[in-house]
């Protein structure tokens, strides 16, 4: 079996519900920007995505209740956990066969000023061609809009590329832009050259999740809640090859 049908076995055994690879080099500078030298110096990327559970991504406009923030809270950080072992576990598999890995985590901080991580999962995700940067900023797959968590590894190995990115599909719809309760996003579509800032602004985001409003268990994902693309959940939404 190839290095490619074999990492991609492991992801269907591991349920994992989209694998896709890129070819990193057309984003090398992007990458650079956003995390130096040790990220940016690999010329591939594997993707793997979990799909969110509709029963709980659905109840996200009833948040204030506690039962809802709390299972919306332990499904994201789960999922973060599944996503880091299966991502470790292709770096090990990488490695073996003699080529350099870096498992990128699912969530992790990197710069507290920018409020972003290490490495954009939903670039590698776009450049992998599973799905599209949407107005609220995430990756919208045609499938499950953004119902989807994605985690990276970066790597060396010629891994064959899965596509190319997506043309975006959200046309005049305003809905995610519409419903976020501090205007955090702007309605401006994504342009390959701008940074994030011109669509959205993370801080006004951070904040209203952060609890400063005195919530206990202040969730929001109204934006993933309501993208049309991800409302309507579909049986046959594995993507993996
Ligand atoms: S998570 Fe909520 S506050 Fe943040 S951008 Fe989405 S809708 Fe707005
Ligand atoms: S809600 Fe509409 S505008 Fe926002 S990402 Fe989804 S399709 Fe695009």
């Amino acid at each position: 079996m190839s290095l490619h049908k074999n990492l991609e076995e492991v992801t269907r055994m591991e349920c994992v519900d989209f694998f896709g690879v890129a070819d990193l080099s057309p984003a090398k500078r992007t990458i650079h920007e956003q995390g130096g030298d040790i990220v940016s110096q690999y010329p591939r990327s594997i993707s793997i995505g979990i799909i969110l559970p509709y029963a709980i991504v659905d109840e996200l406009p009833n948040r204030q209740e506690l039962g809802v923030a709390v299972n919306y809270r332990n499904i994201y950080d789960v999922t973060n956990q599944r996503l880091d072992m299966i991502t470790a576990k292709l770096s090990g598999l990488l490695q073996k066969e003699g080529y350099k890995a870096l498992p990128v985590p699912a969530s992790e901080r990197f710069d507290d000023e920018r409020i972003c991580a290490v490495f954009s999962h939903k670039l590698a995700a776009n450049l992998a061609g599973l799905g599209w940067i949407g107005k609220s900023c995430m990756l919208i797959t045609p499938e499950n809009g953004p119902r989807v968590r994605w985690s990276t590894v970066l790597t060396d190995a010629p891994l064959e590329v899965t596509g190319k990115p997506l043309q975006v599909q959200c046309g005049d719809c305003m809905e995610c832009v519409d419903i976020c309760p501090v205007n955090a996003l702007n309605g401006e579509p994504f342009r390959e050259n701008e940074p994030r800032e011109a669509r959205y602004d993370a801080r006004k985001c951070e904040e209203y999740l952060s609890g400063d409003e005195g919530e206990e268990w202040n969730v929001c994902g109204l934006c993933i809640y309501i993208c049309p693309h991800g409302r309507k959940l579909k049986r046959l939404s594995i993507q993996i090859d």
